[in-house]
């Protein structure tokens, strides 16, 4: 999409689409707080309760995609998410009241007594609750867990690719705010980077960390494809240690016979590639027709950025017998 000669309001409804998956169409009837499932209406906290408490909030995105052939709503990676919650909340020293196989339960609960008949989002999110000043020491306690849940539609398939600048924002680091945590607090930089990248006119920033090397993009995360080879920060670059990411890289060598490489990726790294995507749970996975102007190909989804949606597609919403122990039926 060219963004330069987009009127403000094209730009806003391009950003509509983008976010439509975020946007909440109708609230369900339920969500889960601390041991209950409750009516979303009643599911209050109290205002006193707001601010500090988010310092050490913890989440999850999980997505469910409905195979509307066969009526069945998959839940993708239900267990690595799970898992995933509980070591953030371990980095917090914050215990959890449930087990991971008890979360697991109340999960697939609360979206039957939902009854969605289409793609959700489902958000586990754990804090320390009442009488927790967040900005003292809390050590070993157990934190309170909320799951909610929403209708969120899907772009695979959509045929769209986005734009994206490097960021002049720094990306945290393990020893300022860990990005292998998956915390509320660490979207502030987040923020920062979408602000900018939405004020240049484009779809997403990329974050370089201190070093100068690429991290990932706001809320997901990067690959480029060079000369057939897929390349992909690691870890210790500053990036959330990502589930989609590694369902990808799974995809790429044992499905598609791409080889995938975890190494540091300098900034021009980025304008010489052939393709480049993101992924993660809320940004699956899309083509980059552009970074800081740069165009890759004709700007239009790549020929292996393509393959890989569709198979992907067909994974998450089980169009395929392949890799069922990814997906937890809920019906
Ligand atoms: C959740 C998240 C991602 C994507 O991780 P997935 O496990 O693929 O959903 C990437 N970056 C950040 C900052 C995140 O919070």
């Amino acid at each position: 999409m060219n963004k330069e000669n987009a009127t403000e309001e094209e730009q806003m409804a391009d950003g509509k689409a983008r976010d439509a998956w975020a946007a909440p169409q109708e609230n369900p009837k339920y969500l889960w707080m601390s041991g209950e499932q409750v009516d979303w209406d009643k599911a209050t906290v109290h205002a006193s309760r707001l601010g500090w408490s988010a310092i050490s909030m913890v989440f999850e995105g999980i997505r469910g995609y409905w195979n509307a052939e066969h009526e069945k709503l998959y839940i993708f990676h239900l267990d690595a998410h799970l898992k995933r919650l509980m070591q953030s909340m371990r980095v917090m020293r914050m215990r959890s009241p449930w087990t991971t196989q008890e979360l697991s339960q109340h999960i697939l609960e609360l979206v039957k007594a939902n009854e969605f008949r289409g793609d959700i989002y489902i958000q586990p999110t754990a804090y320390f609750g009442e009488g927790t000043p967040g900005y003292l020491a809390v050590q070993e306690r157990p934190g309170e867990i909320i799951i909610h849940n929403r209708a969120a539609s899907s772009t695979l398939g959509s045929g769209n690719a986005v734009t994206c600048g490097v960021s002049s924002w720094n990306r945290i680091s393990d020893n300022v705010m860990p990005p292998r945590v998956k915390a509320i607090a660490n979207y502030q930089n987040s923020r920062y980077v979408a602000d900018e990248s939405s004020r240049h006119g484009y779809d997403f920033g990329i974050i370089l960390n201190q070093q100068g090397k690429v991290t990932e993009i706001s809320y997901a995360c990067i690959f480029i494809v060079r000369d057939s080879v897929a390349i992909t920060p690691p870890a210790s670059a500053g990036t959330l240690e990502s589930i989609t990411s590694e369902v990808v890289i799974e995809l790429l060598e044992k499905e598609l016979g791409v080889p995938v490489q975890q190494r540091d990726i300098d900034r021009t790294e980025l304008y010489i590639a052939d393709e480049a995507f993101i992924c993660g749970t809320g940004a699956e996975v899309q083509a980059i027709s552009s970074i800081d102007g740069y165009q890759f190909g004709d700007g239009n989804v790549g020929p292996l950025v393509s393959k890989l949606e569709q198979l992907f597609h067909d994974v998450v919403r089980g169009k395929t017998s392949g890799h069922a122990e990814w997906r937890t039926e809920v019906y």
